[in-house]
């Protein structure tokens, strides 16, 4: 059983082919640019493991083309329990998942497990180094480093992705900080996306102070600039240059 916030159906993102995603609540971290704040807290709509492959079965047939189910978030692997349960209950019927982390969460068994069950996992990269980690999320950045080498070594697809927000992490040394970050780590990409201002309703309607509430959104042609620099860093072709998502 999981606090589930939402199931999204057909999500051409966060993932290969066509995803039903399954967004569960709770996150360690606190990112200002979170455009989720309504996934930090229980939704007090709780779903079995069963219920939850019962509703993504349905669109199997759309699951062509590497698709299938994403675990997102809030942070997914807080219920890794639900996450195998549920995993167990996809494979046997041909379904494959992708996970969508920040890798806030101890690597405990039930994480291993789930991460080693993974076609694919999503790491979001919050900051490049522990400081930073620490003042804009208030989580652990060794928890997200130790999970980022754990998919580098079972060898699971991995993706990178971080939020490029104006004046926090957008120069051209914050890009040589994350290549040099995710050196040690083997990945097929590495997304930049752009902090944008589409979630700030939420802080309002939650009554939650919006840290970043003064912040333009970032430049699409800067955040395209930074792309092609991090991808030269970390020698990757292009990947179409940075989307605008926060999260
Ligand atoms: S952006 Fe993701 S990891 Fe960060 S606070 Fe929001 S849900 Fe949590």
């Amino acid at each position: 059983m999981a606090d589930v916030h939402s199931f999204e159906s057909m999500a051409a993102l966060d993932g290969e082919g066509l995803r039903y995603a399954i967004f569960l609540t709770g996150c360690p971290l606190r990112c200002p640019y979170c455009h989720n704040p309504d996934a930090w807290f229980p939704s007090g709509r709780d779903v079995t493991a069963d219920q939850a492959y019962q509703k993504a079965r349905r669109f199997k047939p759309y699951f062509k083309n590497g698709g299938g189910v994403t675990f997102s978030g809030g942070e997914p692997l807080l219920h890794a329990d639900f996450i195998n349960e549920t995993a167990a209950k996809l494979r046997a019927d041909g379904i494959g998942y992708c996970l969508d982390t920040s890798g806030s969460v101890p690597l405990t068994e039930s994480v291993q497990k789930a991460l080693d069950g993974a076609d694919m996992v999503i790491l979001d990269i919050k900051f490049p180094d522990p400081e930073r980690y620490r003042r804009y999320t208030g989580g652990d950045f060794n928890r997200f480093v130790e999970i980022g080498r754990y998919c580098s070594k079972i060898g699971v697809r991995l993706w990178l992705r971080t939020v490029v927000v104006p004046g926090i992490n957008d120069t051209e040394a914050d890009m040589e900080r994350y290549a040099a970050l995710v050196k040690e780590f083997k990945f097929e990409r590495y997304e930049l996306l752009g902090f944008h201002t589409m979630g700030f309703f939420k802080y309002e309607k939650l009554q939650i102070e919006n840290p970043l509430a003064n912040v333009p959104a970032m430049d699409r042609a800067r955040l395209d600039e930074l792309q092609l620099r991090l991808n030269a860093l970390v020698q990757l072709q292009p990947v179409g240059g940075g989307r605008q998502k926060n999260d």
